[in-house]
């Protein structure tokens, strides 16, 4: 299984080397195959048939470099907000910023105003690239604007992206002093606490997890694979797995802005397809609708499933309608680059779904106690916890978070699971609080604050205030946050923002006592709104005559849809251990008995 007796699991995959020059950047390690192969294709907007050759994608990444720099100002450092759906200018204009030693913060384009100002507070960003729809999303950020789409009518702090480049040369571009340890994007995630964080990645760790997610491709001696990238390249499966990595090593990325199955489908016959890396959801589309016969995808190698937990029969599904494809299934997190294990993708061989495959190279790992933090031998479940070359180099601006989750360089997933003794990784469940609905993060915990005679005591609250629960003197506490009134407790939804991080923003009302917020697991097949959607069990103030609506509609204006409450149930009180920590698991296994009611 690859345990050593130090109690470490290590890859059973050949060693592969990751380039160790410490000036490359990851702008330079894609634009090396510009040279290797010129005229191959590397990005291909499957909507418009608009493609890059590797060369025309290298003149397009440092045209966009020098004019962002000469023109947009954008210095080494300096954060830029990326807000678009996918579309070939996206990891265009990532690998500009990050060839000026800069750094790419991308976010969600379904989240509210409030959410991306938050992010692009949090990230310091400079700049904003967007779209026109979009606009309206950022109107207050008052921040300098590139419009990727679109020309014409002059808007003011908008220059649309065909303005920027317009007459800049290559030739212009002059390369900083970058270097592997340097930051290269934050990408926000909530981690294995609450809140979003900024996750810091260097260029090293998308260097690394590039290296790490093809070393399969060529250990198996494939040629140029050709790969759609529907998954959003905001998030890092999008960008590191799908879309960088492969870049990397040569092959093509069909870029879709998103998904339905016949458009993908489509676009596998069209292109010629290999590889086809998707989110439970889609594998849940792909297991029902599969290809009728309609569509030729003789082409089609591999189906792999990640960023989310993939029942086996939805694989058995899938394998079923795609007898030629091998289906695999992978493990990631935004901290690690989103590659941590992937099931080795060889045909013929006996199957056996249900793991998370084996560790990728270069990723070594330990599944520890979550009481005594013992090592534990395989069989045995406990909190995954990692090394590598991969692993973020922390939270941004956030030493707490960080030190609560890399400990001793290893960094702890807050995922449990166990190795088998053939060394596949089974990832059971999470210890953290994370609710994932279609592959993103969503509400997760509620900040608790429960007042007692003089003292309040602040639950479970991670950040600027306090890891433990002490009880905090009423008055200190106040004095941090104004909203918070005298008598009233509390209910403060982290919306994968950096929310009680200030205090002064946390939602709240006053006629919630405590609460909790669960994620509802909806049959993941055939059910076409699979996956985990937040419920809430909230206990209210004596007198009050607070409905389900009600607070359903007083979260609705705090967040984006997919993090809305779809059930509150008031109870007497939330079900809590002796030490006071909500009993997340049991009350989660007794909705799921009940067949997801409440
Ligand atoms: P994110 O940072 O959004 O990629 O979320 C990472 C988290 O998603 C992990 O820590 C896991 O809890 C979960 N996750 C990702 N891949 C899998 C998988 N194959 N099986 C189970 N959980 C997964």
């Amino acid at each position: 299984a690859g345990y050593g007796p130090d109690g470490v699991y290590r890859s059973p995959r050949p060693v592969a080397p990751i380039a160790a020059d410490p000036e490359l950047s990851i702008t330079d390690l894609v634009l090396r195959r510009a040279a290797a192969c010129p005229s191959a294709l590397a990005l291909v907007d499957a909507a418009t048939g608009r493609a890059l050759t590797f060369g025309a994608l290298r003149s397009a990444v440092l045209v966009a470099a020098a004019a962002l720099s000469s023109r947009a100002r954008v210095r080494r450092g300096d954060a830029v907000l990326l807000l678009a759906p996918n579309c070939i200018l996206y990891p265009v204009c990532f690998l500009a910023v990050t060839a000026l030693g800069a750094v790419a913060t991308t976010a969600n384009p379904l989240y509210n105003p409030r959410e991306i100002a938050k992010q692009a507070a949090d990230a310091r960003a400079k700049l904003v690239v967007t779209v026109s729809d979009l606009l309206p999303k950022i109107a207050d950020l008052r921040l300098p604007t590139i419009l990727l789409d679109g020309d014409g009518a002059s808007l003011p702090n908008v220059t649309f992206y065909s303005d920027l480049v317009a007459g800049v040369q290559e030739t212009e571009y002059r390369r900083p002093a970058t270097r592997q340890s340097d930051t290269a994007a934050l990408f926000y995630s909530s981690g294995t606490t609450g809140e979003s964080k900024g996750v810091v990645l260097t260029h090293r760790n998308f260097i690394a997890a590039a290296t790490m997610v093809t070393s399969d491709q060529d250990q198996l001696g494939e040629g140029r694979n050709v790969l759609l990238c529907f998954l959003p390249m905001f998030h890092i499966f999008g960008m590191s797995v799908v879309t960088l990595g492969q870049l990397q090593r040569g092959n093509t990325v069909v870029v879709m802005a998103r998904f339905d199955v016949d458009t993908v489908l489509a676009a596998v016959e069209r292109h010629r397809v290999t590889y086809l890396f998707c989110a439970p959801l889609v594998m849940i589309a792909l297991a029902k609708h599969g290809s009728g016969g309609r569509y030729d995808l003789s082409s089609l190698r591999c189906i792999g499933s990640g960023a989310a937990p993939l029942g086996k029969d939805v694989m058995e599904a899938v394998a079923n309608k795609f007898p030629d494809a091998e289906i695999i299934q992978g493990y990631g997190m935004t901290e690690t680059c989103e590659i941590i294990s992937l099931e080795y993708p060889q045909k013929g061989r006996a199957r056996q779904f249900g793991s998370t495959g084996a560790l990728v190279t270069g990723v070594e790992e330990k599944i520890v106690d979550v009481k005594t933090m013992k090592h534990l031998p395989p069989n045995q479940l406990g909190e995954i916890c990692l090394r590598g070359p991969n692993i973020m180099r922390g939270y941004f601006n956030n030493v707490q978070a960080t030190e609560f989750t890399i400990k001793q360089g290893w960094l702890h997933t807050g995922d449990l699971g166990y190795f088998d003794e053939r060394g596949q990784l089974y990832v059971v469940d999470r210890l953290k609080e994370l609710i994932k609905h279609k592959g993103f993060q969503g509400s997760t915990t509620l900040g608790i604050f429960v007042t007692d005679g003089n003292l309040i005591q602040v639950k479970r609250i991670v950040g600027r205030l306090t890891l433990s629960v002490e009880p905090w003197p009423k008055e200190k506490f106040y004095k941090k946050n104004s909203k918070i009134m005298h008598g009233s407790l509390y209910l403060s939804l982290f919306t994968g923002r950096l929310l009680l991080l200030s205090l002064k923003d946390c939602l709240s009302h006053a006629e919630i006592l405590d609460a909790v917020v669960i994620p509802l697991l909806l049959p993941r097949y055939p059910d076409p709104e699979a996956g985990e959607v937040p419920i809430a069990y909230v206990v209210r103030s004596p007198k009050s005559s607070l409905s389900e609506v009600d607070v359903q509609k007083f979260i609705e204006k705090q967040v984006t849809y997919y993090k809305r409450l779809r059930k509150v149930t008031f109870v007497e009180s939330v079900p809590k251990s002796a030490s006071g920590k909500i009993l997340r698991r049991e009350l989660i296994a007794q909705v799921q008995t009940r067949g997801g009611c409440a």
